[in-house]
């Protein structure tokens, strides 16, 4: 018998943790789009999960994410899922499927600019701080109406939906407050039926609290050590 080996394991685990989560809330486990968080891990890594079947890549890092885009299959969606800084946007504008962390208006700005240049329709969601960390990026909620204010006007921008980055916990129910608080600001945001926005996706969830997230309705989870084990560095990232 063929052994199945750890990145497979690991999706399966993943896939069965997300359908007995699901069957927890009665969802269709078909609504969760799993992005396979691969940041610093080396293409051949990627090049594995690809072959079996993951087309779903999120890296936090714009030339990490440019230069693993150039070699590995243009079937790939790859999600920007890190801070993006202005200076950057040039480079990724086209080449990222969604860029889950718009985080100020300014940046939207230049999403805009370099969008029309390239005469592309840039997806993207507003990263909100739900939790307040002084230490991550994200609008506080109470900026989150002006901020789609402007940036709905921005015709090369179509607001998707909303993410979060939660803290980190030892207890992923000390999560769940600020993962439905996220669905409840995207709720209160598609009631006004805007032009241009969109509120399909709600990007909440990591490797160690994406089950309790998706039963406060993501639709997106983002897992990193869950399928490609433990990154080599310190740090939160
Ligand atoms: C690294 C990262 C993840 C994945 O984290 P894990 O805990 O390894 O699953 C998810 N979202 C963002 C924004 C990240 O930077």
């Amino acid at each position: 018998m063929l052994e199945k080996n750890f990145i497979q394991e690991n999706l399966s685990t993943v896939q069965e943790n997300i359908a007995a989560a699901c069957a927890k809330c009665h969802r269709n486990p078909d609504e969760i789009t799993l992005i396979s968080v691969s940041k610093t891990k080396p293409v051949s890594m990627l090049q594995e999960a690809y072959d079996l079947g993951v087309r779903e890549f999120g890296e936090n890092k714009v030339q990490e994410l440019c230069e693993k885009y150039e070699v590995l299959p243009d079937d790939i969606h790859w999600h920007l899922i890190g801070h993006l800084q202005r200076n950057k946007v040039k480079y990724v504008v086209d080449k990222a499927a969604l860029i889950h962390s718009v985080d100020s208006i300014k940046l939207a700005e230049e999403i805009q600019k370099e969008a029309t240049k390239k005469q592309i329709t840039a997806s993207v969601l507003l990263q909100v701080n739900v939790a307040k960390e002084a230490s991550k990026s994200g609008f506080y909620e109470e900026e989150l109406a002006n901020a789609v204010e402007k940036i709905k006007s921005l015709d090369r921008i179509r607001i998707q939906g909303l993410m979060t980055i939660a803290p980190f916990v030892e207890d992923p129910e000390e999560n769940r407050q600020f993962f439905s608080r996220l669905k409840q600001l995207s709720v209160d945001i598609k009631q006004k039926n805007i032009d241009n926005v969109t509120m399909n996706i709600l990007s909440m969830g990591m490797t160690g609290d994406y089950q309790v997230a998706i039963e406060e309705g993501a639709t997106h989870i983002r897992v990193g050590t869950g399928i490609f084990g433990s990154r080599n560095y310190k740090g939160n990232q």
